[in-house]
């Protein structure tokens, strides 16, 4: 299979985005390491699932990716990664004379901190081995702004701007570093809000859906995780060695308006 002798490293990987591409990833070939803050019997569970079911190695190391120590430890548990998915991220909503500063701190260092440490940890492997792919989950908001979303929406700008330093500096060498921009994706975090958007707007659910939460959406669909794990494989693939330092919008037409 494409991937297989390839080891990847995906960053907040126990549910939502970070599962579904690390399931694409493994559907490709590739050995997976899937990680969060947590350590709990169904985290190691998930990885012993998904090893069953591809045929592939998949182990699940607990790392804590708001904070850089534990980030550049995670790559060296690992063996060091041939690919690498800096995807764990948080959010949070507030006008900006009201952001919590514990929560503005906590945004910068899990959504965009952790992939320089990260990074910086995974790169020289990589150049070694003359092969190497960094995919970054950044969003729309990498691009676009919304109100009360400062944090995230400087944490993902930087992202996109992170990308762009390491494309080029790892240009000619074999190694690629792009970012993709999700729009709404339906994730189990996004499915729980469903039923109170119905409720608050009193409308059925793919009105809600349509009307409320993808309105800035025009194709109107969630994208889908897996869609967003077969971007990465795409990326992962020889199709895209020549693809560095750029984003991909999967966003149903978000960033185009
Ligand atoms: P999610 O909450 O399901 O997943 C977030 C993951 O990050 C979880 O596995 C969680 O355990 C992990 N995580 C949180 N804090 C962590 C920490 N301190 N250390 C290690 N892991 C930690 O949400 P999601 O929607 O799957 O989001 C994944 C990524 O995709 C995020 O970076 C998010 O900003 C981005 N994104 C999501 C959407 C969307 O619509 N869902 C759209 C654009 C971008």
């Amino acid at each position: 299979m494409e991937l297989t002798g390839k080891r990847a490293v995906v960053t907040g990987s126990n549910s939502g985005i970070g599962l579904g591409v690390a399931e694409e990833l493994a559907k490709a070939g590739a050995e997976v390491v899937l990680n969060s803050f947590t350590d709990r019997p169904e985290d190691h569970q998930l990885a012993e699932d998904l090893a069953g079911k591809y045929g592939v190695k998949v182990t699940y190391i607990q790392a804590d990716m708001s904070k850089g120590q534990e980030c550049r430890a995670l790559i060296e548990k690992a063996g060091g990664c041939d690919i690498l998915v800096n995807n764990a991220g948080i959010q949070h909503v507030a006008p900006i004379e009201q952001f919590p500063v514990e929560q503005w701190d906590r945004i910068i260092a899990i959504n965009l901190n952790s992939a320089f440490h990260t990074i910086a940890a995974a790169l020289p492997g990589m150049r070694a081995k003359g092969w190497g792919r960094v995919v970054n989950i950044a969003s729309a908001h990498g691009l676009t702004a919304s109100p009360f979303k400062s944090a995230y929406v400087s944490a993902k700008h930087g992202i996109v701007g992170l990308t762009k330093t390491v494309g080029l500096e790892t240009a000619g060498q074999g190694i690629t570093c792009n970012a993709i921009c999700p729009g709404y994706v339906l994730t189990p975090l996004v499915e729980a809000q469903i039923p109170d958007q119905m409720k608050a707007h009193n409308m059925d659910r793919e009105t809600v859906i349509r009307e409320v939460m993808l309105d800035r959406q025009p194709s109107r669909q969630f994208a889908t995780t897996e869609q967003i794990g077969g971007t990465a494989v795409w990326l992962c693939s020889a199709y895209a060695d020549q693809v560095t330092g750029t984003t991909i919008s999967v966003d149903g037409g978000w960033t185009a308006m």
